[in-house]
């Protein structure tokens, strides 16, 4: 086990703008500890004066960072991603203190990380554009991809690490230069960790610039962004209340938006399926990091003949997740991010309850640890079994279906459209189930949470758009028609 004592405190707590981090001494606010309330830093608490600051430096990096040749960009991610590697105890260790996450998830954070830096290392080698065919003589016509500018970033606190490394190298390694505004509720691991290590790396000053604020300030640094000429795009991680407001005001603005929201993700089981790999796909997407992932499964659909024997096991499994402090190695279920995400969850399980639904394992809180929980006999219109609802927490749906074409139809009863899974033992059913799915991603025989970089994982509908991986280029460049008349 890592004791909390045996690691450093978080030095790190001012703004990190054109390649300087700021003087103490300003306005801060507590960074709290989800799971005991022990406050672990004492964060600068930006506003408009700063996120301005920030923008100018990006607008002044950006002609530079733009023309930069590939393989410089290549060597400075691949050293923040050895340095990323490196500091992976560490980093772990404020993921568990900051955000409640537990060892495996933090792990899976950093390597997500370290192999995102090292893919993203490649992508200024892509291609930058293609020769077009003119329909007039002599004519010579090239559509070149050009960075947009200055990418305004927000970033969340549940994949704190691994998603602010996505927010900024994506848009950074096809050329643009970058300013995040990590989430108040975890700064250190949503952005001032990665102005660290980008600094050590060596990234030019103004390349990569990080504003951190109060609860509450959100929406005056987010004014700066979207007012500001510099910024040509704002990409946003979060949940779709939020964006509906961002989008509205970048549209007011004609900026782009990436937006990466939530999801209500089904899993079909056939009666097919292999039970073993069904339950094992079921608990690790339900309850992976308390269920606060977008990608999550919060419904699963079973047909009859295997719900029975699938319940019993899933439930067995599920009461055995060790749940407590995130510091300790076993244990697999921290805390909820905070008082409002506990009241939220408990009171959706309790209406579910109050309208007979059968608790099947869970429902219950100790301190903002909240006990991951089956809910079966779910009236289709309480709020944990709508679509249109995403639970943030360890809360999973069980239904029973009569055949494929009621759980297909019941899957996409939802407003959203970013994951779903099948498990089936016939995979030509599978594909031919997946391709019918209205959603960004389908997995057959995985969880609704797969994580590796390199995939374009984005979602349609409620859960918005923009892709991830190399595929980030067509969100992140813009074509320039280039035409050269000879002869
Ligand atoms: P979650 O509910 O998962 O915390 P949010 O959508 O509230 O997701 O937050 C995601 C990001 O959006 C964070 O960086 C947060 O500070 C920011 N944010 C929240 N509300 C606003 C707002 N009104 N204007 C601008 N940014 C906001």
């Amino acid at each position: 086990m890592t004791s909390l004592a045996a690691r450093p405190a978080i030095t790190t707590t001012t703004h990190f703008i054109n390649g300087a981090w700021s003087e103490p001494g300003g306005p801060t606010f507590p960074d709290y500890n989800p799971f005991d309330d022990q406050v672990v830093a004492e964060i600068a608490a930006g506003g408009p004066a700063e996120a301005e600051a920030a923008v100018a430096a990006a607008h002044a990096a950006f002609p530079g960072w733009a023309a930069t040749a590939p393989a410089e960009r290549q060597r400075l991610f691949l050293k923040a991603a050895d340095i990323t590697e490196r500091r992976r105890a560490e980093i772990v260790h404020i993921l568990a203190v900051e955000s409640g996450c537990s060892a495996p998830f933090a792990h899976f954070q950093v390597q997500w990380s370290v192999n995102l830096l090292r893919q993203a290392a490649n992508w200024g080698y892509l291609p930058v554009g293609e020769v077009l065919p003119s329909d007039t003589p002599g004519r010579f016509a090239m559509a070149v991809r050009k960075p947009l500018g200055v990418v305004a970033g927000f970033t969340p606190w549940n994949g704190a690490f691994n998603l602010a490394w996505r927010t900024i190298a994506l848009p950074m390694a096809f050329g643009n230069t970058v300013v995040i505004k990590p989430s108040e509720e975890a700064p250190v691991s949503a952005g001032l960790l990665h102005a660290e290590i980008a600094a050590e790396a060596g990234f030019p000053a103004g390349s990569l610039n990080v504003v951190v604020h109060a609860p509450g300030d959100a929406a005056a640094i987010s004014e700066v962004f979207m007012a500001s000429p510099a910024v040509r795009c704002i990409n946003f991680t979060g949940s779709a209340s939020t964006a509906r407001i961002l989008a509205e005001r970048a549209g007011r603005a004609l900026k782009p938006i990436v937006l990466e929201l939530g999801g209500y993700n089904p899993m079909i089981v056939l009666a097919d399926a292999d039970l073993a790999h069904a339950v094992d796909a079921t608990v690790f997407g339900a309850f992976f990091h308390q269920g606060q992932i977008c990608l999550c499964t919060r419904k699963v659909l079973v047909e009859r003949p295997l719900h029975d024997a699938f319940l019993d096991a899933l439930a067995a499994r599920t009461a055995a997740l060790s749940c407590g402090d995130p510091t300790k190695a076993s244990t697999v279920i921290g805390p909820l991010i905070n008082d409002r995400a506990v009241r939220q969850v408990a009171a959706r399980v309790e209406e579910a309850i109050a309208r007979g639904a059968r608790v099947v394992t869970g429902a219950a809180s100790h301190g903002r640890v909240y006990e991951p929980t089956i809910l079966a006999d779910v009236p289709r219109d309480a709020v944990v079994a709508l679509g249109s609802e995403e639970t943030f927490g360890p809360v999973l749906v069980v239904e029973a279906v009569e055949d494929a074409e009621e759980a297909l139809e019941r899957a996409q009863a939802t407003p959203y459209g970013l994951s779903a899974a099948i498990m089936t033992g016939d995979q030509d059913r599978g594909l031919d189930l997946a391709q019918r799915f209205d959603t960004g991603i389908v997995h057959v025989n995985a969880p609704t949470l797969v994580g590796e970089p390199s995939l374009p994982n984005g979602g349609v509908k409620d859960s918005g758009w923009g892709r991830s991986g190399h595929y980030a280029r067509e969100d992140f460049t813009e074509i320039r028609l280039t035409t050269l008349n000879h002869g």
